[in-house]
């Protein structure tokens, strides 16, 4: 198969033509138009084989998952999504492994309206790069920089911390977590909180995804805001195999620590608290109130004893190492 077979018979016709589209996949560029009295939101993710994901992954599930990262960091800044581009090196033309690919990634595409509008293909090791694009009410995005003192902290979502666990088993460090394909469905089919961002931008003054995790990603909130905030540990929501895990000794801080949830943190007025939670019931998203925004700019944790506080442990960074 050639690059231009390859494109044609696997992305061109991937997902569906949206009408603000002019010119898609063919050309040398793509022609898009954004409506009036919005901004265009973009942002770009990288999954490296080997650092990402591992190399017998389900490529169907890598699919999503590649979709899904980008597609949460529009969540988070409460724009709706629209267009992505798609950058593959692949080691081989292994046509099988694509077709499974973009299987995972149409499906998700269909299920948000979003259109792959062009990419690029190359041969080298296995990487994926993607760019999405939303729109969002102009000077209305979701930022990290403007959370203020008094304001709730919430998370989505009702397992945090299992993809990390699921990380745990899928190195062979816990053998005995109960609720396997659980786990393993945080780790490789996450879902992007697309309607909740799009609701947050009435109520929140700041939000972010969990991609590094919860205390890391809450750090760059309080740092680009200028506060800190007290965290507590008892309000985060697990699941049943996290609560056992940390019950048979395990590490009591991965529900903070772990990357790659995917959900939403974001803060909240406290005087709009019983609206905003009455709203989140209405529309059926799952939010829960973790902690408080303060002064100063120490993430405090208190714990579930209600006494001992630490200092938030930090999440998972690339450079660290
Ligand atoms: P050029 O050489 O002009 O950069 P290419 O040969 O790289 O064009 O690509 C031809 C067309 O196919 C372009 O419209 C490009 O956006 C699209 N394309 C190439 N690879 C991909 C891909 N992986 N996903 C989506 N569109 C792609
Ligand atoms: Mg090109």
């Amino acid at each position: 198969m050639s690059e231009f077979d390859l494109i044609s018979r696997y992305f061109a016709n991937a997902t569906a033509s949206r009408s603000d589209v002019a010119l898609a996949i063919g050309d040398d560029c793509a022609l898009l138009e954004v409506p009036e009295g919005m901004q265009l939101a973009v942002s770009m993710d990288t999954l490296v084989c080997g650092r990402h994901f591992v190399p017998d992954v389900d490529p169907k599930s890598l699919g999503h998952k590649a979709l899904a990262v980008n597609l949460s960091d529009l969540a988070a800044m409460g724009a709706s999504p629209a267009w992505v581009m798609l950058a593959l090196t692949l080691p081989d033309q292994e046509e099988a492994w694509v077709e499974q690919f973009m299987l995972g990634f149409s499906a998700l595409a269909a299920e948000h309206n979003v259109q792959l509008v062009g990419g690029d293909t190359t041969r080298g090791h296995l990487s994926i790069s993607l760019q999405a694009h939303g729109f969002v009410p102009k000077d209305k995005a979701l930022r990290r920089d403007a959370a203020q003192v008094g304001d709730l902290i919430y998370v989505s979502g009702e397992r945090l911390g299992d993809a990390g666990l699921a990380l745990l088993v899928q190195q062979g460090r816990y053998n005995e977590a109960s609720d396997l394909d659980g786990l393993q469905r945080q780790l490789d089919w996450p879902q992007p909180r697309l309607e909740l961002g799009q609701a947050l931008l009435e109520y929140a003054t700041a939000a972010i995804d969990i991609s590094d995790g919860l205390g890391a990603d809450l750090r760059h909130i309080c740092d680009e805001s200028g506060v800190g905030a007290s965290l507590y540990a008892g309000h985060i929501p697990m699941s049943a195999a996290m609560k056992h895990y940390i019950k048979a000794g395990g590490d009591e801080n991965l529900p903070l620590s772990a990357g790659d949830d995917y959900e939403l943190v974001f803060t909240i007025p406290l005087d709009d608290q019983i609206r905003f939670e009455t709203a989140m019931h209405e529309q059926g998203h799952k939010v829960t109130m973790i902690g408080v925004i303060e002064s100063g700019n120490s993430i405090t944790v208190i714990s579930h004893d209600g006494l001992s506080s630490s200092e938030a442990v930090s999440g998972y960074d690339h450079f660290k190492d």
